[in-house]
C-alpha cells in the first residue's frame, strides 16, 4: 500500500491519509483528484475499513468500473467485490429495487428512458387536447425533470402560486396539470424515470427514518468524483446519508461545472464548507495531464470567467508543441483535415486510434468527421447521440422483454402491442387506454379482463386482444424456466418480429435483423459475465436495468482500437494523447444560445476549458468558414474563445493559397469507395454502436441515400465494370481511389455480391460490387 502511497505528492497524499471527517478536494483538470479518490479507497480497506462500507459516486459506470479494477489491483479482487460504486442512478436504482414496497412500487419497476417520457408527455398533452406546438413534449419534460431534481413534487407545485405564474406566464398553464397526469401515468405502469430515481430516493430517506438508519449505518465512507455538477436532488442524498457519520470526502473543479443546463448547481460545491462541521479543504495544483502549453493556455482562459474559486494549476512536463489552428472553408474540408492528421501521426508516430479525440459542441457535427474518417479507412467510435438500445428494432425487443417483467408497462405495451400487426388498432388502444386510466388499472390488467368490460369491441378484436395476453404469459413461464438468452430469441421469433423484418429484404431490413442478433449476443455475453458475480439474480431483469441505465461510455468495453468521437459533455474525466476540438465557430461553440448572459458564457468557457484539458500532448482548434446547419450552407466566424488563448500558445497552421497543405476537395457524394460492413454502420462491436443514426432517417446505412447504383453511373474509363458478373478471383483491377489491386476472392450474390481485393496502396479491402467503381484491367 505504501508503494501507491508514494506515487502521489504530498499535496495528494494529505487527503489519502485523512481517515475521518469532511473534507473536499478543489482542483483543477489533470492534477489527480480523480487518482486520489481511488487511492483513498483503497487506503480506507488496507485501514480495515469493510468494502461494505463505502460508497462510491462517479460520472459514468465505466469510471466506477475501472476505479473498482484498481482498487482491486491493490488490496485484491475479493475485498473490492463488495464496493458500492457506480453513477447516482445506478446505485440508487439499487436502493430502491429493495425498498420498493414502502412507496408503493413493485421491485420490478421498469425505468423509462427518455423517448419513453417524451412519447408518454405527446400522448398526455394529446387527451388533453393541448396545442403541441405551444406544450412541446420534449420542454414539457425538461421543465417536469426539472422540478423533480428541484424536489419539487406535484403537491409542492400547487402549492406555489409563483411556479404556476411562471408557466402561465410562459403560456403553459396547463402544466402542472401535465405534471399530475405524467406522474399518475408512470406510477399506474410500475414505472420510474430517470429523475425519480433520484426524487424516490429522497422520497424514501425522508419518509422511511429507519431506512435512512439503515443506509447511513452501511455507508460510513462516502466518496463523490465531479461533484461540481451535482444538482440539488444528488446532494441533498449524498447530505442525508453522510449525516451520521460525516465521512464525506467530495472532489471537484469549479471551472468544470458544465452540466447548469440539466440542473447541476456549481453552489454544491461552493457552499459544501458550510455545509459540515470542519470541513478539511485540499488543493492540488500540480497538472501531470498535459503539456505546459495545453496547461497554460487552459489557464489562460479560464482566467477570463469572473465566478470562479482562485487556483493554481502548473505542471512540470515538458512545453510540448503549441496549439493547432486551422481554417477551412466547409465542414466537409475540416473533417478531412482532420482525418488526414491522424492517419499521418499515425504513420510517422505508430500511434493507436484510441490516442485520438475528436470532440465537438453538438453530436449534428459527427457526420462530417465521419464522412472523412471512413474515406481514409480511420476506425473510430462514436460515444453519445442515439444508443443502439434505442434503434427501433432494438427497443422493440427490449418492450417485450419489458413486458414480461412488467406488464403494467404501458409505453412497453403500446409500443408493442401491434407490431408486427395482428390486428388491434390505435382506435382499439385509445379505448384499452381510456378504460385503464378510468378504472385506475393499467391497461395489460384491462386486457385480461377483456370480457368483463364493455368497450364495444367485435368478438375478433377480443380474441386478438386475449392472444396477446396469452403470449405474454406464456414469456413470463418461460423466464421462471430458463435464461434470458433463450427467452429473447424465443421472443423475437414467436412475436414474428423476425418474419417482419425478412419480409421486409431491404438494406435497412437486414441491417436491422442483424441488430437484432447482435442484442442476443450481447444479452449472451451479460449472462456469461453474470455467472462470475455472486450472487446474480434473474439474468433478464438485470439485463433490462444494465441497458436502461447505461451511460454513453459504458458500453466502450476497450478492447479494440478506435478513434473516439463524442461531445465535450461526455469527455469529462476522460484524457486522450491527441485531442481535435472542432467547429470552433461563433454561434456554435459558444452556442448561438448561450452567449445573452454572462453566466451562460462562462459556462461554455468553462466547456472550452473541459475540452482542451483533455489534451496531454497536443491539441488542435479547427473551425470552418462555412458549414451547413439545418440544413442551409451558412458562413460563420472563427470562435472568440481562440482569441481569448494567447499567441504564444498558439500556431496558426492557416493556410494560404499557394502552401495549402490540404487542398480542397470537391465534396464527394458518392462512396463508391466504400465497404459494405462499413456502410453497414449499425453493426455494433461488443453490443456498442459504432455510428449514432437517427430513427427518422431513411436508412441505418449511412450513405445508402447518397449512393448511386452502378447503372446511373458508368465507369469513366474503359475496360468493363465490375458490377457485372465478370469479375474473377485473380483479376486486377482499378479503382478510382485506391488505384490498382488484385481479387482476392468474391462472396455474396446478386446486391450483396462483394469482392475481396489487395491494393498496392492500401491493403485489403472488401468492396460492394454493387456501388464500387471498378474497372477490370
Ligand atoms: P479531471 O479534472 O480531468 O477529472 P483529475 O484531477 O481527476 O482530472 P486524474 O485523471 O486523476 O486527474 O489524473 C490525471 C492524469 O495524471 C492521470 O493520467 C493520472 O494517472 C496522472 N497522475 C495523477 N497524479 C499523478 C502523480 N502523482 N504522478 C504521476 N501521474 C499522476
Ligand atoms: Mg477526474
Amino acid at each position: 500500500m505504501q508503494h501507491y502511497i508514494s506515487q502521489l505528492n504530498e499535496a495528494q497524499q494529505a487527503p489519502v491519509l485523512q481517515k475521518d471527517g469532511p473534507m473536499i478536494i478543489i482542483a483543477g483538470a489533470g492534477s489527480g483528484k480523480t487518482r486520489v479518490l481511488t487511492i483513498r479507497i483503497a487506503y480506507l480497506m488496507h485501514q480495515g475499513v469493510d468494502a461494505f462500507n463505502i460508497l462510491a459516486l462517479t460520472f459514468t459506470n465505466k469510471a466506477a468500473r475501472e476505479m473498482k479494477k484498481r482498487i482491486a489491483d491493490i488490496v485484491g479482487s475479493s475485498e473490492a467485490k463488495n464496493l458500492w460504486m457506480g453513477t447516482f442512478h445506478s446505485v440508487f436504482a439499487r436502493i430502491l429495487r429493495s425498498e420498493a414496497d414502502k412507496l408503493g412500487y413493485p421491485s420490478n419497476f421498469t425505468i423509462y428512458d427518455s423517448q419513453d417520457s417524451v412519447r408518454l408527455i405527446g400522448a398526455i398533452i394529446k387527451e388533453m387536447q393541448l396545442d403541441k406546438d405551444v406544450y412541446k413534449p420534449k420542454q414539457v419534460l425538461g421543465r417536469i425533470s426539472s422540478y423533480k431534481n428541484s424536489l419539487i413534487t406535484v403537491k409542492a407545485y400547487f402549492n406555489n402560486p409563483e411556479l404556476q405564474e411562471q408557466d402561465a406566464m410562459s403560456k403553459k398553464p396547463r402544466l402542472g396539470e401535465i405534471y399530475q397526469n405524467y406522474v399518475d401515468r408512470c406510477f399506474k405502469a410500475g414505472a420510474m424515470d430517470f429523475d425519480d430515481l433520484l426524487l424516490k430516493t429522497n422520497e424514501l430517506l425522508t419518509r422511511f427514518p429507519d431506512v435512512l438508519a439503515k443506509y447511513q449505518d452501511r455507508f460510513r465512507y462516502i466518496l463523490v468524483d465531479e461533484y461540481q455538477d451535482t444538482n440539488h436532488s444528488q446532494y441533498l442524498i449524498v447530505r442525508a446519508l453522510s449525516d451520521r457519520f460525516q465521512n464525506i470526502c467530495v472532489v471537484g473543479d469549479d471551472a468544470q461545472s458544465i452540466y447548469a443546463f440539466r440542473g447541476a448547481n456549481i453552489n454544491n460545491i461552493l457552499n459544501f464548507q458550510k455545509d459540515y462541521d470542519g470541513v478539511k479543504t485540499y488543493r492540488l495544483e500540480q497538472n501531470y495531464r498535459s503539456s505546459k502549453n495545453i496547461v497554460e493556455a487552459a489557464n489562460s482562459i479560464i482566467d477570463k470567467n469572473k465566478t470562479k474559486l482562485d487556483k493554481v494549476v502548473w505542471t512540470a512536463n515538458a512545453d510540448g508543441p503549441r496549439i493547432k489552428v486551422h481554417r477551412s472553408l466547409t465542414d466537409g474540408e475540416e473533417g478531412r483535415f482532420v482525418a488526414s492528421e491522424i492517419f499521418e501521426k499515425k504513420m510517422q508516430l505508430q500511434m493507436m486510434n484510441g490516442q485520438f479525440a475528436i470532440l465537438y459542441r453538438t453530436n449534428a457535427q459527427s457526420r462530417a468527421m465521419e464522412d472523412a474518417l471512413r474515406k481514409r479507412d480511420i476506425p473510430y467510435r462514436i460515444y453519445g447521440g442515439l444508443s443502439f438500445y434505442q434503434r427501433k428494432e432494438i427497443k422493440d425487443v427490449l418492450c417485450y422483454l419489458r413486458l414480461v417483467i412488467n406488464p403494467k408497462d404501458e409505453e412497453a405495451l403500446v409500443r408493442v402491442i401491434n407490431y408486427p400487426a395482428r390486428g388491434i388498432g390505435d382506435t382499439t388502444v385509445e379505448k384499452l387506454t381510456i378504460a385503464a386510466n378510468h378504472y385506475k388499472r393499467s391497461i395489460f390488467e384491462v386486457m385480461e379482463h377483456i370480457d368483463k368490460i364493455d368497450l364495444k369491441l367485435n368478438s375478433g378484436t377480443k380474441s386478438r386482444i386475449q392472444d396477446f395476453v396469452t403470449m405474454i404469459k406464456s414469456f413470463q413461464v418461460i423466464d421462471q424456466n430458463h435464461d434470458a438468452f433463450y427467452l429473447a430469441e424465443h421472443v423475437t421469433k414467436k412475436t414474428g418480429l423476425i418474419q417482419e423484418l425478412k419480409k421486409d429484404g431491404t438494406p435497412e431490413g437486414i441491417a436491422r435483423l442483424e441488430n437484432i442478433e447482435e442484442l442476443l449476443n450481447g444479452i449472451k455475453d451479460f449472462i456469461e459475465g453474470q455467472k462470475e458475480v455472486d450472487g446474480a439474480r434473474g439474468a433478464l431483469s438485470e439485463f433490462l436495468e444494465d441497458v436502461a441505465l447505461a451511460t454513453d461510455l459504458d458500453k466502450d468495453t476497450g478492447d479494440d482500437d478506435r478513434v473516439a468521437l463524442m461531445t465535450i459533455h461526455l469527455a469529462k474525466g476522460l484524457e486522450f494523447p491527441y485531442v481535435f476540438i472542432v467547429g470552433m465557430e461563433e454561434d456554435l461553440f459558444p452556442s448561438a444560445m448561450s452567449v445573452s448572459t454572462r453566466s451562460e458564457l462562462e459556462e461554455e468557457r468553462r466547456l472550452f476549458y473541459v475540452a482542451l484539458t483533455r489534451a496531454e500532448h497536443q491539441a488542435y482548434l479547427t473551425y470552418a468558414q462555412s458549414r451547413y446547419r439545418w440544413g442551409k450552407l451558412m458562413d460563420s466566424e472563427p470562435s472568440r474563445f481562440i482569441d481569448e488563448i494567447k499567441g504564444e500558445y498558439l500556431e496558426y497552421l492557416t493556410p494560404t493559397e499557394s502552401n495549402y497543405r490540404y487542398k480542397p476537395m470537391i465534396d464527394m457524394d458518392i462512396f463508391g469507395d466504400v465497404d459494405k460492413s462499413k456502410l453497414r454502420l449499425s453493426k455494433p462491436v461488443n453490443g456498442t454502436p459504432p455510428k449514432r443514426y437517427d430513427d427518422d432517417e431513411p436508412s441505418p446505412n449511412l450513405n445508402i441515400r447518397k449512393l448511386k447504383p452502378v447503372a446511373s453511373n458508368p465507369p469513366t474509363s474503359s475496360g468493363s465494370s465490375a458490377s457485372d458478373t465478370k469479375l474473377n478471383v485473380g483479376n486486377i483491377v482499378m479503382h478510382e481511389r485506391f488505384g490498382k489491386g488484385q481479387v482476392l476472392n468474391i462472396e455474396g450474390a446478386g446486391a450483396d455480391k462483394k469482392a475481396e481485393i489487395k491494393f498496392e496502396v492500401g491493403g485489403i479491402k472488401k468492396l460492394l460490387l454493387r456501388f464500387a467503381r471498378l474497372d477490370i484491367l
